[in-house]
């Protein structure tokens, strides 16, 4: 155990077993007593420990939130409170999406910890993307947990006074807002001592991006957005590192970066993930499997996913019109019914058009920013990795700058493709 002067523990692999001696419901789900139980750390992620505890009898998920950012050390630090927005976030939402979402078994706020069910035989999504799996079940699952996490803390489902007490827990999460603030909507649009992007190959394209005021504009109004429409409580960082899944399942993890903001950020952070895996498979190709297939599968899944959040937050809506905002009470004729379902179709086209956007800024800001995807990292040839990159940056960059050409989901599965990399 390290104690680096905070007034907290940093666990490892030989002080998680007494911990969870001593309690009792966790301790009985492993079965068995300490000498029975194996731990390992296996955090890929960048913040945070994460151990995994088998016994004889059942396993559990073990995470501890830093007082530093774990990939930077100590040299960058972190407030771990953000292991109370996580507990918080899954709190609000499991009444709603329970069956998405990993069951807590046990949260220590004074060590910044959470233990939770252990998701197996699950891997996270981008891992099985790469690998060139499908999983059948998992663009619709995300559809649907975004529309119920969403629409059930929105004002359409919640007097704005229980709302309003959310948006207020949630402010509290300023150190994450403030990473997403930098690294999504501003640095990677100037020479920030954070970013970086392959190079020689991308020097080009980032420098004419960052001359680029039409797209920094859009960017800043997204930017703008983020800040400013807290339509209902987020994820805040939904991309496919943070799902995992199985052949039959699918979960939502990490929410860490959890506030009060606009739903196309989450749609986005999907979004834009899948269309960077799109881009690169290119950098996959073996002599076997050109990976054609794989990446029609992808697309697809982007029509899925919209598709499956537009129509199940319809539904919601018309069901459960208890909230502040077009109360139910205000519209009982025909005529009112009419004028209302075209008013929840406008809505739903603004929330298309920021997951568009957003789902660019967020494409963008993994090319030329400070934290990259594996998806193009793992590309080893750096020829192959630009090439892959260029078109993803020529996609976010259209999408931000003619939204007009955009108008339904079928647009963007014709528009993909037109930016292949030519590998
Ligand atoms: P970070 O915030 O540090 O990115 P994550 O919550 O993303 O942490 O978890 C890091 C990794 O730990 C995940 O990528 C996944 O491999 C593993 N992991 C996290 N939660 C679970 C779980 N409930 N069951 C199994 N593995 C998990
Ligand atoms: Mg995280």
């Amino acid at each position: 155990m390290t104690n680096l002067g905070t007034s907290y523990q940093i666990l490892d692999t030989a002080s998680v077993p007494p911990l969870i001696d001593a309690l009792d419901p966790v301790r009985s789900l492993l079965g068995g007593s300490r000498a029975d139980w194996h731990v390992r750390e296996v955090g890929d992620g960048n913040l945070n420990l994460v151990f995994l505890v088998d016994g004889p009898e059942g396993s559990i998920c073990l995470k501890q939130a830093l007082p530093y950012v774990r990939v930077a050390g100590p040299g960058w630090p972190m407030s771990p409170e953000r292991a109370h927005f996580e507990n918080a976030y899954f709190r609000s939402v499991a009444p709603y999406v329970g069956g998405l979402i990993p069951m807590i078994h046990h949260y220590d706020a004074g060590r910044h910890l959470t233990i939770m069910e252990r998701l197996s035989p699950h891997i996270i999504l981008r891992q099985g993307l790469i690998a060139g799996r499908r999983y059948p079940h998992a663009a619709r699952a995300i559809g649907d947990y975004v529309a119920r996490a969403c629409f059930y803390t929105s004002d359409l489902a919640w007097p704005f006074e229980r709302k309003l007490d959310g948006v207020a827990l949630f402010a509290g999460n300023k150190p994450l807002i403030r990473i997403s603030v930098d690294l999504i909507f501003t640095e990677p649009y100037f020479g920030a001592a954070r970013n970086r992007h392959t190079s020689p190959q991308l020097d080009q394209a980032a420098s004419d991006l960052r001359r680029d005021a039409q797209i920094k504009v859009r960017a800043a109004h997204f930017g703008r957005k983020f800040l400013t429409e807290a339509q209902a409580l987020l994820h805040g960082d939904l991309h496919s590192g943070s799902v995992m899944v199985s052949e039959t399942d699918t979960r939502v993890i990490d929410p860490e970066f959890a506030f009060y903001g606009p739903i196309g950020f989450d749609l986005g952070a999907f979004f834009g993930n899948l269309l960077l895996s799109w881009y690169s498979q290119f950098g996959r190709k073996t002599p076997g499997d050109d990976r054609s297939a794989h990446r029609a599968w992808i697309l697809e899944q982007v029509t899925v996913f919209w598709d499956t959040f537009r129509a199940r937050f319809l539904a919601l809506w018309a069901e459960h019109a208890t909230g502040d905002v077009f109360p139910g009470a205000m519209f009982a004729s025909t005529a009112d019914a009419i004028a209302l379902a075209a008013a929840r179709n406008a809505f739903m086209d603004t929330l298309f058009e920021d997951m568009l956007g957003f789902g660019a800024c967020k494409m963008i800001r993994r090319i030329l920013g400070f934290a990259h995807v594996l998806d193009l990292e793992g590309i080893e040839d750096p020829n192959a990795r630009a090439d892959c990159e260029r078109a993803s940056l020529a996609m976010a960059a259209t999408l931000l700058r003619h939204p007009e050409h955009f108008k339904r989901i079928e647009d963007v599965a014709q528009a993909v493709p037109r930016f292949q990399p030519r590998l």
